[in-house]
């Protein structure tokens, strides 16, 4: 079992195992929490794929068992279609069939025959926590006899969406039509039609629906539910949730799951992070730089990746920009730079595969973010007070930079076409315009709030204990 003590250097109250999907944005919030239940006196156990396996080592606290038959896993993830949806079929599909998780599962269920009945009930897991988009682990788990606690690695805005969408085809929102993509969502302000994502628009209609379909299936079939969130971010949001699901699914509002514990996003990267960039931005001024990142999925075509490089270069501010691998679509490798953009952007502009990201948003230099609006990037910017330009691509991100822009007002959309006229315009408007003075204070405020919840008795904290009781008492 994982270590014998707790975080702070109590006595183990007990253990939990954690299954998270195996993607940047899903793996480090479940090495967050973990890290967080570690610290109130939960020992936790991960489970996970050969693909994209966590490093170990970069958590000594926690157990790691690979799940027996990873490598068929791992075999299905990469023969899947590049894009996510499709892998965590692919992945669900694998895991079902070959009975892995459960395998893993029930190895972790047997009692030890020798010692107390305090050091049985100790290793004995309490629960299984999954990611939301695992329900495969979630059968695994009940055919063992173990409950499983949901994480959503979302905001609550998306977790009520994604469960309205009965109520989005009743009243016609979808499927989209083309003439109505400005008509205002009035059951969930600020959205837009424009904001909800579209199965019938996806490349596999089927899959689009099963996916959403199978996230809210995960979280009715729990004895609870994580969201990366705070009270104070998203109330409404927060309580709708409570109301559909009553008082059986209690939601826990833990977040940002990133600041819980020194288990930060750098510990969970699965990339190596290119750490040149914090002595460039330690030589710039404050507030002056603007950060660049699209995630660690999300692609942009040819044409978008020319107009982003041009927009950023006309601007003439100092800029820092993760061109990862595989950014643009249909190549795998390194993005090709415009011709004559890297004498064009000279001692301005800094370039990297892929930065720690917390840090950089941490930096003084750092006065605003150009983001794909991933939750966890969006949330990583709230808490260190930086204003977002959003450019969502998919899924959930259309849905978080409405909220960025309409409803916390701490950043501005570009929307329609990307152009470089326009890019240049909306990096202006952020870095030096009036409007970019009202969102930095709005910023400011936001932030205020995050860290109130975070102190001790803050709402936060509060979650994390009534989860331990719950999961303890399951
Ligand atoms: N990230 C990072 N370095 C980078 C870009 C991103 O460490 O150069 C991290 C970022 O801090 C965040 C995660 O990768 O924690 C991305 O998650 P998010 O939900 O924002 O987007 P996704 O990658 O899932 O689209």
């Amino acid at each position: 079992m994982a270590g014998a003590e707790s975080g702070d250097g109590g006595a183990l109250r007990g253990h939990v195992v954690l299954f998270p999907l195996p993607f940047q944005g899903h793996l480090s919030p479940m090495l967050q929490l973990a890290g967080a239940l570690h610290a109130r006196g939960l020992a936790s156990t991960v489970l996970h794929t050969a693909y994209n396996a966590p490093d170990a080592a970069a958590h000594p606290e926690f157990a790691f068992v690979a799940v027996p038959s990873g490598d068929a896993v791992s075999a299905a993830l990469a023969e899947a279609p590049k894009d996510g949806i499709a892998k965590i079929m692919a992945l669900n599909a694998a895991i079902e069939a070959s009975g892995c998780a459960r395998d893993a599962l029930a190895s972790l269920m047997v009692s030890e025959s020798e010692g107390d009945e305090r050091r049985q009930r100790l290793q004995r897991p309490a629960c299984l926590v999954i990611d939301a988009a695992l329900p495969a682990a979630q059968k695994a788990a009940a055919e063992v006899g173990l409950p499983t606690i949901v994480l959503h690695t979302g905001s609550a805005a998306a977790f009520r969406l994604f469960r309205s969408y009965a109520m989005l085809r009743e009243k016609g929102y979808l499927p989209a039509k083309e003439s109505e993509l400005d008509r205002p969502v009035i059951e969930m302000p600020p959205l837009r039609v424009s904001d909800l994502f579209d199965p019938s628009k996806y490349v596999n209609e089927e899959m689009g629906n099963k996916i959403l379909a199978l996230s809210t299936e995960t979280t009715t079939n729990s004895s609870g539910a994580v969201v990366n969130t705070f009270e104070a971010l998203e109330t409404p949001e927060l309580h709708s949730v409570r109301d559909e699901l009553g008082a059986d699914i209690p939601v826990f509002a833990i977040g940002p799951l990133h600041k819980l514990t020194n288990n930060n996003s750098d510990r969970s990267s699965l990339l190596e992070q290119d750490r040149s960039c914090i002595e460039w931005l330690d030589t710039k001024e404050p507030g002056s730089v603007l950060y660049v990142s699209f995630g660690s999925v999300v692609m942009v075509n040819q044409d978008d990746f020319r107009e982003v490089a041009w927009g950023l270069a006309n601007t003439e501010m100092p800029f820092l920009w993760v061109v990862r691998h595989g950014l643009v679509a249909g190549n795998s490798g390194k993005p090709v730079l415009p011709d004559r953009f890297m004498e064009a952007v000279k001692g301005r502009c800094h370039l990297v595969d892929w930065a720690p990201q917390a840090e950089v948003l941490a930096h003084p230099a750092v006065g605003g973010f150009w983001t794909h609006n991933g939750w966890n990037s969006t949330l990583e910017s709230i808490y260190e007070g930086v204003p977002m330009l959003s450019r969502p691509i998919f899924g959930d991100q259309p849905i978080t930079a409405r909220y960025v822009q309409e409803t916390w007002q701490i950043g501005f959309m570009v929307e329609g076409k990307l152009e470089r006229g326009k890019i240049e315009e909306a990096i202006r408007r952020l870095m030096e315009g009036e409007d970019g003075v009202a969102v930095q204070e709005r910023a400011d405020q936001l932030k205020r709030k995050i860290l109130t919840c975070l102190e001790d008795g803050g709402s936060t904290q509060q979650a994390i204990d009534k989860l331990v009781g719950h999961m303890l008492s399951l």
